[in-house]
């Protein structure tokens, strides 16, 4: 991917939620907008590992405080290790059927595009809304009743089912506290965990083009356009 592309996803998800950062990486990688939306959060989740790998390498490396005693742990491990399903999308809609006191009930997992459509939505909201977007139909007794009617211990035993049908929506790490022996499961944000990545990328590319377009007046264009290692060589010739 060229460097103008990747800066220009950042900006344009500087202001998003993580669902429209997601999607703004998704279409700076190629990805069709339209495809992009209608990916489930897990194949989309794959995709930006495959554009993680691509940008800065498979190895992931952190840090996750004990939450029982506060100890700091460094993790390291390689994204095939959370990996659950293959990058390529599933062919159609994977759907779910739910049958639970009286209620049937037909759904698919959230997509990208749910997502984005909830960064207008309070939190109030958004489960609900969430709802609309994956409840396909439902009926009780032979009725049909609207998403915003099911009761908590149906759309409880939905969400489980719906997250066990997209597993690499959400990634767990097991850990244990080589302190205490605490065992905790930390969620892996991949999102989240890029966004950072590309955050600090970009506010050092805006460093080296200040440098250089201060030293020698060329255009920013042009110093982005330029392989990392000539723009390297010119940076550290500017400081001297
Ligand atoms: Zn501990």
């Amino acid at each position: 991917m060229r460097p103008a592309d990747l800066i220009t996803a950042w900006e344009r998800g500087l202001r998003r939620s993580p669902a429209g950062r997601a999607q703004a990486l998704l279409e700076a990688a190629g990805v069709d907008r339209a495809d992009g939306l209608a990916l489930t959060v897990g194949q989309r989740d794959a995709l930006l590992m495959d554009l993680r790998a691509e940008l800065f390498g498979t190895r992931i490396s952190g840090v996750a405080g004990c939450p029982a005693c506060a100890t700091v742990l460094e993790l390291g491990f390689v994204l095939d290790d959370v990996r659950t399903v293959s990058p390529e999308p599933a062919p159609g809609p994977v759907e779910v059927t739910i049958e639970v006191d009286g209620y049937a009930v037909r759904a698919r997992p959230p997509t990208g595009g749910d997502l984005v459509a909830l960064e207008g939505a309070g939190p109030d909201r958004a489960l609900r809304t969430l709802l609309t977007c994956c409840v396909v139909d439902a009926h009780h007794g032979g009725v049909t009743v609207g998403p915003d009617d099911l009761p908590p211990r149906v759309v409880s035993r939905l969400a489980g089912r719906l997250a066990a049908a997209d597993p690499q929506a959400d990634v767990r790490l097991d850990l244990t506290c080589p302190a205490c022996a605490r065992t905790w499961s930390a969620a892996f944000d991949i999102v989240t965990f890029l966004w950072r990545e590309l955050d600090s990328w970009a506010r050092r590319l805006a460093q080296d083009v200040h440098t250089l377009a201060t030293a020698y007046g060329w255009a920013e264009v042009d110093i982005i356009a330029m392989s990392r290692s000539r723009r390297g060589l010119y940076l550290e010739l500017a400081r001297r």
